[in-house]
């Protein structure tokens, strides 16, 4: 598996898991935690959820995919824009803590910038994190001027990631965003690697193309593609199992600069700044 640095120097698996969608159905939540943990099996041990999602719904299924074997998996997690004061960002990671089993977030993010002072949520990371609830804080969906923002509070410099929107037909952040972040090692995490709405990112004929090259799929370019930096992680999401083996293949593959070139010319790098494309 191909590892991230986060600042301070600890390494995550470059390529991990999403679970947004994962919850939503008691019915699908055991075959959703089985995927995560064949996922977890074939090393893919960074798994990203969030309050929001499936209202705590896909933090009970983390919690059924890590049960066991806790210490093998790095937990991301999110608090909503709305809990986002100090006392609420606290509270929010107890409930979350709850309903995830477990008595630390390896990592902790502000889902998206709201109403409450960036000031107020990282007084609320910190107080989390002196009592060993959550070992990092980081923030997601925040652009530069964000960014800036936050490196200007009090403790901001601690951010250990910003989790945004990245794939091949959306690349807005390489102009600004994750130079601004690689100057500062603070690492970026992809989320929907696949373009989310997986059906048209893979009509691609560029990635269909690369793909037959390395006897790979589109999905797997698409997947290596996003980590290609070494200082992104990428996090797709899938319950079926095919899937998660299938995106498990796109740690060992290695992209040419023939293949970056021929994907630069059908889906080309920004020429200006454009704001942060957002799901
Ligand atoms: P995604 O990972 O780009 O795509 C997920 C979709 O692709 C699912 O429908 C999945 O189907 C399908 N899929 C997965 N692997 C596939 C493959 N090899 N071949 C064909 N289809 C495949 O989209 P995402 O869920 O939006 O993003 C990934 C994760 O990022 C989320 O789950 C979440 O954890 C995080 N995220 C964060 C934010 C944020 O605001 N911070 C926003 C969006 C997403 P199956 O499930 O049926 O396998």
């Amino acid at each position: 598996m191909r590892m991230v640095t986060l600042p301070g120097g600890e390494t995550v698996p470059a390529l991990g898991q999403g679970t947004w969608y994962m919850g939503e159905r008691r019915a699908d939540a055991a075959r959703e935690a089985d995927a995560l943990r064949l996922g977890i099996d074939l090393g893919m041990t960074l798994v990203d959820t969030a309050e929001m999602y499936a209202n705590g719904g896909a933090e009970a299924v983390v919690a059924k995919a890590i049960a066991g074997q806790r210490d093998k998996v790095f937990v991301v997690s999110k608090v909503l824009p709305s809990n986002a004061s100090r006392a609420g960002t606290i509270a929010a990671c107890e409930r979350s803590l709850q309903r995830l089993g477990t008595d630390r977030i390896d990592l902790y993010l502000l889902h998206w910038r709201g109403g409450h002072r960036l000031a107020e949520t990282v007084a609320g990371f910190d107080a989390l994190r002196s009592a060993g609830k959550i070992r990092y804080w980081g923030v997601s969906n925040l652009d530069t001027d964000d960014m800036e923002a936050l490196a200007g509070v009090p403790g901001g410099g601690a951010c250990a990631s910003n989790q945004v929107l990245y794939h091949v037909g959306s690349r807005g952040i390489e102009y600004d965003l994750l130079p601004w972040c690689t100057r500062r090692g603070i690492p970026l995490m992809a989320y929907s690697p696949l373009g989310h709405d997986v059906r048209r990112l893979l009509r691609s004929s560029a990635l269909q193309a690369v793909a037959k090259r390395h006897g790979a799929t589109p999905a797997q370019v698409a997947i290596a593609w996003t980590m290609r930096s070494g200082v992104v992680m990428s996090i797709p999401k899938a319950s079926d199992p095919a899937h998660v083996r299938e995106n498990a293949g796109a740690a060992g593959l290695a992209l040419t600069d023939q293949d970056l070139a021929e994907i630069d010319a059908a889906h080309p790098p920004p020429r200006s700044k454009t704001s942060l494309d957002i799901l």
